[in-house]
């Protein structure tokens, strides 16, 4: 058998969706290069800009789907990245001294509600506001004019327009708009919207409204920040880590950011002509992981 270039790496990190799955299809090699890295002891996780999806769904999805062997690894999702940033904002308060309560609207599925709420649970300080500001009682009338007020765009797997409406009420209540990643398009989709992402919501906003945003998935800091958390012994030497990806302003842009190898996938988002113009240098492209399993 020959060798694996992956067998220079302390670790590897995957992006999902492009790489090891494209909608409810495997890409070849996906379920075979996880098995390798497990034989071969790297760890490895699975780091995704999806947030339609709790954690404990997510994983059982793609149990379902064939990818038996991220039974055991960690996921971060988009959500995830969205409660490590409420989490350092409670950091440095504490730093500071300071205490601050801070109100929270979701647009986005079920998976990422469940995500913050369970994060919410955790904090005394993160109030997870449900209802829509217009129907609040007078009880709640000071979220409106509360200081901290955040709302969180995610995806949607269908456009409903109370979200939009749920959008509007809280931007021009003057809350800081949070988006779970900064993605325009998803490699299942092949050119059509097969579901919304948070920067289309954004567009249509836009139209009449005024305001400011900041994505918090790939490759936003917190993500890097987070990751290293995982492994922690096995990170120190940065280049050893490698990051799969498909995606050239998420994944390409966290590794390159974090100073980790790059390995761009074309079976995603990206093609060869793309892949030339992105500025930085990438380690490897291949066309799917199958490629970067040994020859047998
Ligand atoms: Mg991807």
């Amino acid at each position: 058998m020959s060798h694996s270039i992956l067998q220079k790496f302390n670790c590897v990190f995957f992006d999902l969706d492009g790489v090891l799955r494209i909608g409810k299809q495997l890409v070849p090699g996906a379920n075979e290069i996880l098995k390798y890295l497990k034989i071969n002891n790297i760890p490895y996780l699975i780091c995704t800009n999806e947030c339609r999806y709790s954690n404990k769904e997510l994983r059982n999805e793609l149990i379902s789907i064939g990818l038996t062997e991220c039974n055991s690894c960690p996921i971060y999702t988009a959500g995830n990245s969205i409660c490590d940033y409420f989490e350092k904002l409670n950091y440095n308060d504490m730093l500071d001294e300071k205490h601050k309560d801070y109100y929270i609207g979701v647009v986005g599925e079920n998976g990422l509600k469940d995500t913050l709420n369970q994060y919410s649970k955790t904090r005394d300080n993160i109030h997870l506001i449900n209802q829509s500001l217009s129907g609040l009682n007078k009880f709640n009338e000071d979220i409106k004019t509360a200081k901290h007020k955040y709302l969180v765009i995610g995806t949607l797997t269908k456009f409903r327009i109370e979200e939009i409406e749920k959008c509007y009420q809280w931007i021009t209540a003057g809350a800081k708009v949070l988006l779970t990643c900064p993605d325009s398009a998803e490699p299942s989709s092949r050119g059509d919207f097969d579901i919304i992402l948070p920067k289309h919501i954004i567009h249509i906003l836009k139209y009449n409204l005024n305001f400011e945003y900041e994505s918090i998935g790939k490759p936003h800091i917190i993500v890097e920040e987070n990751m290293n958390s995982y492994y922690q012994n096995k990170i120190k030497e940065k280049n050893k880590v490698l990051f799969i990806g498909d995606t050239l302003i998420t994944d390409m842009e966290l590794a390159n950011k974090a100073g980790w190898s790059k390995c761009l996938v074309l079976s995603g988002n990206t093609n060869k002509e793309m892949a030339k113009s992105y500025l930085h240098k990438i380690d490897y492209i291949v066309k799917n992981v199958k490629e970067l399993l040994p020859n047998e």
